[in-house]
């Protein structure tokens, strides 16, 4: 049964990835309120702490801005409200220390505590972490184990998973097929359907569900606006251009030829992506690797099409309703299905956004996701330097241009004709996969990332 909330899909928080930032700024959040619960005698004699970084997480956790995101965790901030600017200046001076409160304790944190572990981990996910708290002369004081699992989840070692028979959801559903016998058997919309279950999930009304979902896309386009004005060079070693302005400047100028709406849509979601890169705060959508496909895809939706606030928040409905049966029955993570499941999901949800909006029809709709996902079967993550930068910002815009194919192909068809069903193409795309091999899947030791190697 699917009980993911809209607001776990569509999380507000720094860049560049919410599997290798946003995850373990969250983990080391956790921990921190886990290690302030201990008995005060435990823990008085705390002078140290740990993080060791395991598989994809020390690979790449470098250019995913992990380290600092680690620390962040550790000094009590959360993704949604970190101050970007603060966030990017930590560690920039190595030698710098960062006071960890725990009670009256006050254990000092460097870049020397983050331990980039190469070495194999006996782990069931890709990103691994584990914290520990230590005693001067390296006595155990407390240990815990998080798996950052991809779209900025976690899930910690030995907590008991959900028990999901306790939330009582009007409407479930695991697969389309069955999201889509529930529509026959009742009058009710798509739109209905998943209102009713977010209210049982996180206990919000309808109005405040729309006012959350105004907000994240005021986060969306707030982060198209600020890439779209911002020049200059992304921070790391590959010393990458913006782009974003000089598209936008060129699509102002070619407003009359056929390709200026191509133009346009690449430069917002390049704005958004570039953002991302940057440290900036934007949304996962599903992943902060994907968080220019839906911004740049709504954006033109709102400044082209002068969609009102009713028609996007359907819309974001409808991509919702596609992230969460590939997060439940494939994976969003990068780190696990390499980058079709980031963008291709992306697109998926943007493709379903585009005709849910254009059209209510869930055949359609589902028609467009399916196409979306399936020429995005098997695309790599080979992301070079481990910076979310190459492939990853074009790719983007790539992501939202197939998205907007998708749509107009799954348009042009009839639906009935559909020879692959979503649940199917979501079943090749979790095999496909577990078949790719793990040097594909963000560790950028395979593909694009070996074709710039002074980075
Ligand atoms: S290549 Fe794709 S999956 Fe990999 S880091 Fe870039 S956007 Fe994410």
């Amino acid at each position: 049964m699917i009980t993911t909330s809209i607001f776990d899909l569509f999380k507000v928080g720094p860049g560049p990835s919410s599997s290798h930032t946003i995850g373990p700024m969250k983990a080391t959040y956790d921990f921190l309120q886990r290690v302030k619960e201990l008995p005060a005698d435990q823990t008085e004699s705390a002078s140290q702490i740990h993080i060791h970084l395991y598989g994809s997480l020390s690979l790449t956790g470098k250019g995913h801005g992990t380290d600092r995101a680690v620390i962040a965790g550790l000094l009590g901030w959360l993704p949604e409200n970190v101050n970007p600017t603060i966030f990017n200046n930590l560690l920039q001076n190595p030698a710098e220390t960062y006071d960890v409160k725990i009670r009256e304790n006050a254990v000092k944190v460097a870049a020397n505590s983050i331990k980039f572990d190469k070495k194999k981990y006996d782990s069931p996910f890709a990103n691994t972490l584990v914290v520990r708290l230590l005693s001067e002369n390296g006595e155990l004081i407390h240990e815990e184990e998080y798996y950052s699992v991809g779209g900025g989840f976690i899930h910690r070692k030995g907590e008991e998973e959900v028990d999901v028979s306790t939330i009582q959801l009007p409407h479930p559903y695991k697969t389309m097929n069955e999201l889509k016998a529930i529509l026959q058997q009742t009058d009710l919309s798509l739109i209905d359907i998943m209102l009713a279950n977010e209210t049982a999930i996180s206990r919000l009304s309808t109005k405040e569900i729309y006012a959350k979902i105004d907000n994240i896309l005021d986060f969306m386009h707030k982060a198209v606006k600020r890439g779209l004005r911002t020049k200059g060079v992304l921070p790391g070693r590959i010393q990458l251009r913006r782009k974003a302005p000089v598209l936008f400047e060129k699509a102002k100028n070619r407003v009359a030829t056929t390709d200026s709406f191509i133009i346009f849509l690449n430069a917002y979601c390049l704005a958004a992506s570039e953002e991302n890169a940057a440290g900036s705060i934007v949304v996962t959508a599903p992943t902060s690797g994907a968080s220019g496909v839906i911004p740049g895809v709504t954006y033109l939706l709102k400044q082209h099409y002068h969609y009102d606030r009713k028609k996007l928040r359907e819309g974001m409905i409808a991509a919702a309703t596609i992230g969460f049966l590939i997060k439940q029955n494939a994976s969003i993570s990068g780190a696990e299905m390499g980058c079709m499941g980031e963008i291709g999901s992306a697109a998926a949800m943007a493709a379903a956004m585009l005709m849910y909006c254009t059209e209510n029809s869930i055949e359609r709709m589902e028609a467009a996701a399916e196409i979306a996902i399936e020429h995005h079967l098997g695309m790599t993550c080979d992301p070079i330097g481990g910076y979310v930068q190459i492939p990853c910002i074009e790719r983007n815009a790539m992501g939202a241009i197939k998205a907007y194919n998708a749509f107009l192909l799954a348009s042009s068809g009839n639906s009935q004709d559909q020879k692959i069903s979503l649940d199917s193409v979501i079943k090749v795309m979790r095999a496909t996969g577990k078949d790719m091999s793990k040097r594909y899947k963000e560790t950028s030791k395979a593909g694009l990332a070996l074709s710039m190697t002074e980075c």
